[in-house]
């Protein structure tokens, strides 16, 4: 059985403003009061992970030792088929040091030239780490979720972030970019992760 967080405050270990505001939405039906690894100034892991499992566990466990808190990390990325699932863990990368996603978006489309197949998924590992070692996997739980859906051109909505623009979910004509976030929520690989997590870790309020 996983183990029941039972503290009240958790460190959540991401410098990214599109996760950290989808997470603590979804972290809103547990009373638990959240701090990001940026505002206590810890500094951020290499990913150097071979999966989204090891690096959300590498980042959730590093905050979890800086802080002395129980922190949750979530890695996640874009997976395509006809480029044999990448970016995939590299997803952050192809948007270079200025996290830039236009260009990341337009790097998709030139490495899609030609082809016909469009099927992409989006996939979250969420870990959730204690400073001390117990749990089901050292010192961590860990939970996964997936969207399947297709890529258009060219990229469509504001809303979200990173490839979102880009993203049809299978069984909608929308992008993740023009929905209702607590739409994507609903359907999203993080919100998927996040119902696992929860089920799994957290009484509700
Ligand atoms: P990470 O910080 O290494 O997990 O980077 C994840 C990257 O995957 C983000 O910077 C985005 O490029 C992409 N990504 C993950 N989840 C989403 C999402 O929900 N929408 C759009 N892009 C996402």
């Amino acid at each position: 059985m996983a183990r029941k967080f039972q503290g009240d405050k958790l460190v959540i270990a991401s410098h990214n403003p599109g996760k950290l505001r989808e997470i603590a939405e979804l972290l809103a039906p547990v009373a638990v009061g959240v701090i990001s690894a940026a505002d206590l100034g810890l500094a951020e892991p290499q990913e150097t992970g071979a999966s989204f499992r090891d690096n959300a566990k590498l980042k959730a466990a590093v905050a979890a030792s800086l802080s002395g808190l129980p922190a949750l990390a979530d890695d996640s990325g874009l997976a395509i088929a006809a480029l044999n699932g990448a970016p995939g863990i590299h997803s952050a990368r192809w948007a270079g040091p200025k996290m830039d996603f236009a260009a990341a978006m337009e790097r998709v489309e030139r490495a899609l030239a030609g082809k016909t197949d469009r099927r992409a998924s989006f996939l979250c590992a969420l870990a959730l780490c204690w400073p001390d070692r117990q749990g089901t996997d050292g010192h961590c739980e860990i939970f996964e979720g997936r969207v399947d859906g297709r890529l258009v051109w060219p990229p469509r909505g504001r809303r979200g972030f990173g490839f979102d623009p880009i993203f049809v979910p299978a069984g909608h004509e929308i992008t993740f970019g023009e929905m209702d976030p607590r739409e994507k929520s609903a359907i999203s690989h993080r919100g998927l992760a996040f119902h696992r997590l929860v089920a799994a870790c957290f009484e509700k309020a």
